[in-house]
């Protein structure tokens, strides 16, 4: 596995972090991105799973500081693509009806805070 950093218009797998670009398939989620290699090993865990708890897992982080700083603009823009999709499923609460307070309320926030974040108004 080479990891490279992403462009904003690839997506990333929200397990390993690799892009599109060089895995084979990313499949989309409710909010994540998974790529072939990573369902894959996902299949293998549910299958086999592993004496202790994270054994074989590629998308640890508790790995030299290298690796770790090179992963983190791929962290980022697997956040990113989170978000984005957190605010497309608001929008369509809103299109569908949802008040603020509602989007807020099931956000377990207030709704002011789900306006200010969600609503592109100032
Ligand atoms: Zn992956």
């Amino acid at each position: 596995m080479t990891p490279t950093s992403p462009t904003t218009a690839e997506v990333v797998c929200s397990f390993c972090g690799r892009s599109s670009a060089v895995v084979e398939r990313i499949v989309a989620g409710p909010a994540v991105y998974i790529c072939n290699d990573c369902v894959a090993l996902c299949a293998e865990l549910v299958a086999d799973p592993p004496p202790r708890a994270g054994d074989k897992l590629p998308w640890r982080v508790d790995t030299d500081l290298a690796t770790v700083l090179d992963a983190l603009p791929r962290m980022l823009l697997a956040q990113n693509q989170a978000a984005d999709h957190l605010a497309r499923w608001v929008g369509r609460a809103r299109e569908l009806g949802a008040t603020w307070a509602q989007v807020g309320a099931a956000l377990g926030t207030t709704r002011q805070s789900a306006w200010e974040r969600f609503s592109g108004e100032e």
